[in-house]
């Protein structure tokens, strides 16, 4: 049962993301017809365009774009937080159709760093495989088979279980999500999660998440008293990405 590594890949987004938003805004504030919009987008237009658009908090345009992830490597309790945020897509690998012969598990670095914690862990995951693959026996014998006897098995499944995810979201929601899942207030794995997909979005459209990530990069630290305190390391952090 080996242990689950993060990998997060942009498999695919809209052409010219930055043309996209650009015509889009275009529309908005001229007369121009439909037919015209492109060739009236110069390549500076581009930039000043989206620079605004994101700065008067105009958002409409950026929603034309969307980013496409294949994720996989974090576990089950990452990806029920990253299924909360509900303006994207979702297809992700299913318990049900797909028998977990030896499931991979994310182990916590705070329970890495020590010994023994992490034999009880491991202890603990060899253990649910066992019950898993006893159950699906056990079901079989009954006379439930397939996904029938794998949708019942997997309740004996932890939170660790591996999982992988295919996840769209359009760049509007990719900057809310920044916003909140960047944050050191949010959890570990989401976070790191987060950040792996603001890296590759930065390389594809870099004026639109020219500013992206956690709350605090352009202002006050929207967690109030919550506030982690870090505002300048986490600004430096960001800056760097
Ligand atoms: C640090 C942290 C701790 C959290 N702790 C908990 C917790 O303890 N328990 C828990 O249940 N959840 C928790 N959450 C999850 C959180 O409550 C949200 O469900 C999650 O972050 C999804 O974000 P969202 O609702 O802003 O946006 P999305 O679903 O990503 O939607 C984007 C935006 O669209 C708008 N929107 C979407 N749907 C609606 C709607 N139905 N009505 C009105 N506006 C809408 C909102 O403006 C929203 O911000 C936590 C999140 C974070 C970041």
């Amino acid at each position: 049962m080996p242990e689950a590594k993060l990998k997060v890949l942009l498999l695919k987004h809209t052409p010219e993301p930055e043309q996209v938003v650009a015509m889009a805004a275009k529309l908005c504030y001229s007369s121009s017809d439909v037919e015209g919009l492109k060739d009236k987008i110069a390549a500076k237009d581009q930039k000043a365009f989206v620079e605004k658009l994101v700065s008067i908090g105009h958002m409409s345009p950026i929603e034309h774009v969307t980013f496409t992830f294949g994720i996989e490597g974090i576990s089950r309790a990452c990806s029920h937080q990253l299924v909360r945020h509900r303006v994207a897509s979702y297809s992700q690998q299913s318990q049900r159709y797909v028998k977990e012969t030896l499931f991979d598990y994310v182990i916590p670095d705070t329970i890495k760093t020590d010994k023994a914690l992490t034999k009880s862990f491991e202890k603990y995951m060899r253990q649910a495989q066992k019950a898993y693959d006893e159950m699906i026996v056990g079901l079989n014998k009954m006379g439930v088979t397939g996904e029938n006897a794998q949708q019942d098995a997997r309740f004996l499944l932890p939170n660790a279980a591996e999982t992988k995810i295919v996840v769209t979201m359009n760049a509007r929601e990719l900057l809310h999500f920044f916003r909140v899942r960047c944050c050191n207030r949010a959890q570990w794995e989401i976070r790191a999660m987060a950040t792996e997909m603001l890296k590759l979005v930065k390389g594809a459209a870099p004026v639109i998440f020219k500013d992206a990530g956690p709350g605090c990069l352009n202002g006050k630290c929207p967690e109030g008293k919550m506030s982690c305190g870090k505002q300048k390391e986490v600004r430096e952090k960001f800056k760097k990405l």
